[in-house]
Formats: C-alpha cells, sequence, structure tokens
C-alpha cells in the first residue's frame, strides 16, 4: 500500500492522456494555447500500461482516464481494455461528452465503469460563451448515450462561477436529478491564466441555498472516496456533491495523484512537486525498480495546496495535468 508522510493513502490514480481538447473552458484552456505537448513525448499505451501495472501492484485500485479530452486520443477504448485487464476495482473516465455518443457502446465494453461529464449549463448560448464552441447538441447526445449504456452512476461536473452560470446552478440540480445523475458543484482553481482569471463563487452560500430549495439532508457515505461532499433528497434518490477546494480544502484526505500525458507524476495539484517517469520507461527500467521510484515520489507529496495564500504560483493549466 502507498503511504505518504501525512499518513494519507495513495490509492487513486488520475491519467491524463492526451493535452489537447476539442473545447476551450474559460477557467481552463486559453483560446490560443500554443504549449502543447509533442506527441513524440506522450505515452504510449504500453508505456502507460506499465506505469498504471505497477501503480496497480502498490495498491491503487481507481483509475480515472483524463485530459485535456481522452476521448481525443486515437484508440482509447483499446487502452481501456488494455487497464480494465489489470483487474482495477474502479476504472472512470471524465469527458466533455463531445464524442461520447460515438464512443460510450466501446467504452462500456472495453470494462469502462462510469463516466463524469463536465457540463457548466443547460442554456446553449451559456455554454458555448463558456466553452467557446456550440457543442450543445453533440454534449446532450453524448450525456444520454452514456446512460443508455449504463456507464453509470453519471455525475455532471458543473464549475459554478459567480456572474457566469449561476443562474444555471438549479436547472442542472434539477435536470440531474430527472435523469438519476449526480450534478457535483466545483469552485474554481487558479491554475495557469485561465483559472485565475474566473470570478470564484464560494459553495457555502450556495449549499445553503439548494439545501433549503430541495430540503438536502447530508450523505453519511462517501460516494467514490473523492473530495466531493455529497448531500441528498429526502426520498434519497436526487445527489449534489459540492467540491469546495477554495473555500474548504479537503488536502488531509488526498487519496490521489496525477500522471500527464508526458509521464510526469505529479504529487499534488495545485504544487509543482513532480517525478518524470517518461525517461526511465524508456531507458528499460524494471518493474521493480519502477514501484520503488514510485513510493519515492509519494513521499514527495506535500501536505497541501497553497491556491489562496499563493495564487500565482501554478502556471500549468489544468488540462495539462489532468482535472
Ligand atoms: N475534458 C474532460 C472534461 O471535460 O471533463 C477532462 C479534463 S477537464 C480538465 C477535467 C475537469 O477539470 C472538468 O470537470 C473541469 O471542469 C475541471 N477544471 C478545469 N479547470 C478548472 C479550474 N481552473 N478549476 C476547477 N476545475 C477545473
Amino acid at each position: 500500500m502507498l503511504q505518504d508522510r501525512f499518513g494519507r493513502t495513495i490509492d487513486y490514480l488520475r491519467l491524463s492522456v492526451t493535452d489537447r481538447c476539442d473545447l476551450r473552458c474559460s477557467y481552463c484552456l486559453p483560446a490560443r494555447f500554443k504549449g502543447f505537448e509533442e506527441p513524440a513525448h506522450w505515452l504510449s499505451f504500453a508505456e502507460i500500461r506499465r506505469v498504471v501495472a505497477a501503480f496497480a501492484a502498490l495498491g491503487v485500485r481507481r483509475v480515472r482516464l483524463t485530459g485535456g479530452e481522452p476521448l481525443l486520443r486515437k484508440d482509447l477504448p483499446q487502452l481501456a481494455a488494455s487497464l480494465s485487464a489489470l483487474g482495477l476495482d474502479d476504472l472512470s473516465l471524465s469527458t466533455n461528452a463531445t464524442q461520447l455518443l460515438r464512443f460510450a457502446p466501446a467504452l462500456k465494453q472495453a470494462g469502462v465503469t462510469r463516466v463524469n461529464v463536465s457540463l457548466d449549463s443547460l442554456d446553449r448560448a451559456c455554454l458555448a460563451g463558456i466553452t467557446g464552441r456550440d457543442a450543445h447538441t453533440a454534449i446532450f447526445a453524448g450525456i444520454m448515450a452514456a446512460k443508455a449504456a449504463e456507464l453509470t452512476p453519471l455525475k455532471l461536473n458543473m464549475v459554478a462561477m459567480r456572474g457566469v452560470n449561476e443562474q444555471d446552478i438549479i436547472p442542472m440540480a434539477e435536470f440531474a436529478m430527472q435523469h438519476s445523475f449526480i450534478l457535483r458543484l466545483i469552485e474554481a482553481m487558479p491554475m495557469g491564466a485561465s483559472g485565475r482569471n474566473t470570478a470564484f463563487l464560494d459553495l457555502g452560500p450556495v449549499r445553503e441555498m439548494l439545501v433549503q430549495r430541495f430540503a438536502l439532508q447530508p450523505e453519511v457515505i462517501e460516494l467514490g472516496g473523492g473530495p466531493a461532499r455529497y448531500w441528498k433528497t429526502p426520498d434519497g434518490l436526487g445527489r449534489i456533491g459540492f467540491i469546495t477546494p477554495m473555500s474548504q480544502h479537503f488536502c488531509a484526505s488526498c487519496n490521489r495523484v496525477r500522471l500527464t500525458v508526458d509521464g510526469t507524476l505529479h504529487l499534488c495539484l495545485g504544487q509543482e512537486h513532480s517525478v518524470a517517469l517518461r525517461p526511465l520507461l524508456r531507458q528499460g527500467i524494471s518493474d521493480e525498480a519502477l514501484q520503488q521510484v514510485i513510493r519515492e515520489a509519494i513521499e514527495l507529496k506535500p501536505e497541501r495546496h497553497e491556491f489562496n495564500e499563493a495564487p500565482q504560483k501554478i502556471i500549468r493549466f489544468m488540462s495539462q495535468t489532468g482535472g
């Protein structure tokens, strides 16, 4: 089992399979971003599988494929199938859903258990304003395809922004409840210039408003072992999660690390501590030595992010690290 210096068990890996995206969400990736990783630096599927196998041998049972937009990586279901063959407990995917109509059945067949979809508004114009593209039709077709393929429980991730999509929070909650999706509201983090320039909305008062509106009660069980704190409707069928890295951080229970497409292992979203695995993989490191490097890397995991104290610190964008 992987344990860091602060006694936290690390049992969850976020795996970014590309830093490319077909959307340009205002808080995530600048419209004219030029700093994409060159293909020669992308880990191959075989390299990714080796790293995931090493993590699995060290007790990591849950992996999430992310990006950029993971469905832009060619043959992603093939990679999913090879990772799922490692016998993980949970193989999930974060996506913007623009390609889900095409891929949902193949992902299910490949062993992907569930998907999280980023959706910041139901309103076409508002959504296009945030994503930089009118992809409303493809996104909603993709979401329904995922529901039909039973990539569930399907979570909708909504970055809540003051003066941008606040008015969509209640319609999003109703939409989620109508389809048995779980809505998760997320506070924007100052990652890269895009994140820093986002109008921050404190989710504390939003939660109070939603508790009143839907008579929500706190959920006792944890869903998915992630950072969200869940509240449920009295009949137990509707759920809303709150991810509050800024107003109430959850670093003490952080259980994850992130691998980027270029093979860099990031120990914290809000710090620079990292270890480059690609050179080691390409120099022919053994499985045992790779596991030892990962154990030592976990020792570097910092206690907490410093987004509030040092909001200018993280220059990489979320799309580069993998959200
Ligand atoms: N393309 C996929 C998607 O849309 O879900 C996966 C990558 S995206 C970077 C993963 C998640 O990061 C999304 O839910 C997105 O909303 C979130 N995200 C990106 N930038 C963020 C920021 N500055 N603060 C908080 N969340 C952010």
